[in-house]
């Protein structure tokens, strides 16, 4: 399989390089030039198949012609060894939960088998490769837990000072050996766009080859599909069309659904739910794009004001405004709104949700209230409420107990790299670290 740069200035490229690169020379972000087409009757009976048969099945659509099925197996199996519970929360209302891997957030499905899967492109390249990832949260643990430790491969986590929380900033810093963390004096824009650079240094790539792990990394978005069509699986008895609704800052994570629908899963609809950064929204309504500053709210993984992958989903969409009405509704709501949502929720039956998944309920159940279709919905929640626990007690009184997980990483000692908005000093930073002798 090719891939093709949504910049449309270069030749397609083969999987390794689309992987390696992350980003293409144009700048673009790259797809398949053809998404696969599973066959319909896969479909009839993925009732009976477990999270990891239905992720290799898929797996092997996107990838069977560049990796052997043997690899993708065991990619598969060692990437997700967790659940995905899917409990309903309201009438006609599921919550897709997507936080049981190690850091607890949807980032590890991404993270875990694009590193897999890119330490296996890499296998024959005798220089060191250099993984820079800006997060604003999430992505930095997922993608040094998915990395730690991997021969070869140095992770560099951009994050913005004082803008993730206590816990996200420990899930980032208590690494040691092939992850580097860097506090950037800057917001998540800015970390998102320094890794841009260092990934477009051509200088700095001829000796010590950038790539980066954002979603705007092919190798992310694929694993991304998996979990959609394992929640059609699990409602599939009931008959009813089937709707996602996907809290969303960068829309890697409906870029997934996207594909997945594409590759021939039948979903009704997607609601991309965001924050009051509402870029997206404001573009279905209005059919006109246009970039904003981020804005700080409690659901932070989605503060984005510029969402990387919306240069994929135009392409999916074919730059027509109706075809993305026709496949996507999108909606926004306040840090208050959410913060009700979360209160009715626990009161109503006890269930907890994180900030971010109770974005995507909200949006579940504005878009149930004005269709009045009959429908099933799956809010995707895409981290553990116990990630937020400070944002949790200004809606409930107890946000839950702490998991092992994140319990056993507060009590290890930070260690980061603090750095200036500065392209020139993060770049000096990855030479050092590349080459410790010419200190
Ligand atoms: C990253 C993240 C999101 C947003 O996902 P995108 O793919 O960037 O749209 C939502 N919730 C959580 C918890 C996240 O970490």
């Amino acid at each position: 399989m090719l891939y093709y740069s949504t910049n449309h200035q270069i030749i397609p490229v083969s999987l390794k390089d689309a992987v390696i690169s992350g980003l293409a020379p144009d700048g673009g972000l790259y797809m398949p030039v053809e998404l696969p087409r599973i066959d319909a009757s896969w479909f009839d009976a993925i009732e009976l198949l477990s999270f990891r048969e239905i992720a290799l099945d898929v797996a092997l659509a996107f990838l069977g012609e560049d990796v052997p099925a043997g690899v993708i197996s065991e990619i598969v199996n060692d990437s997700f060894d967790f659940p995905v519970p899917l409990p309903p929360v309201q009438d006609s209302i599921y919550s897709l939960e997507l936080y049981h891997g190690p850091t607890m957030a949807f980032k590890d499905f991404g993270a875990r088998f694009m590193s897999r899967l890119m330490s296996y492109l890499y296998r024959d390249e005798d220089r060191d490769l250099n993984v820079v990832v800006a997060t604003s949260g999430d992505t930095g643990s997922a993608v040094a837990a998915g990395f730690h430790n991997v021969e070869g491969i140095n992770v560099f986590v951009l994050f913005p000072r004082g803008q993730v929380s206590r816990l996200q900033q420990k899930q980032i810093t208590t690494w040691e050996g092939n992850i580097h963390a860097i506090e950037v004096d800057g917001t998540f824009d800015d970390c998102q766009k320094l890794a841009k650079q260092l990934l477009g240094d051509r200088e700095l790539n001829a000796g010590f080859p950038v790539t980066s792990a954002n979603s705007i990394n092919i190798g992310r978005l694929i694993p991304q599909s998996f979990y959609y069509f394992y929640a059609y699986s699990k409602l599939k008895q009931s008959g009813l069309p089937l709707v996602f609704s996907v809290p969303s800052g960068n829309f890697g994570n409906l870029t997934g659904g996207l594909m997945a629908r594409a590759a021939g899963l039948p979903v009704h609809r997607f609601i991309a739910s965001t924050n009051i950064n509402d870029v997206f929204a404001k573009f279905i309504d209005s059919g006109i794009y246009s970039p904003a500053p981020s804005l700080q709210t409690i659901s932070s993984a989605m503060d984005v004001g510029d969402p990387s992958n919306f240069a994929r989903i135009s392409d999916m969409m074919e730059g027509d405004i109706d075809k993305f009405k026709k496949q996507i509704s999108s909606y926004s709501f306040t840090d208050n709104a959410t913060r009700e949502a979360i209160a009715e929720i626990h009161n109503e039956n006890g269930y907890i949700m994180d900030p971010h998944g109770a974005v995507a309920f909200l949006g579940a159940r504005k878009y149930l209230r004005e269709s009045n279709d009959r429908v099933n919905v799956v809010f995707l929640e895409t981290a553990h409420p116990a990630k937020f626990p400070e944002i949790m007690k200004t809606a409930i009184d107890d946000p839950g107990s702490i998991p092992p997980q994140l319990k056993a990483v507060l009590n290890k000692k930070e260690k980061y790299h603090r750095a200036g908005n500065d392209l020139g000093e993060l770049r000096s930073y990855i030479l050092e670290t590349n080459n410790p002798e010419s200190l």
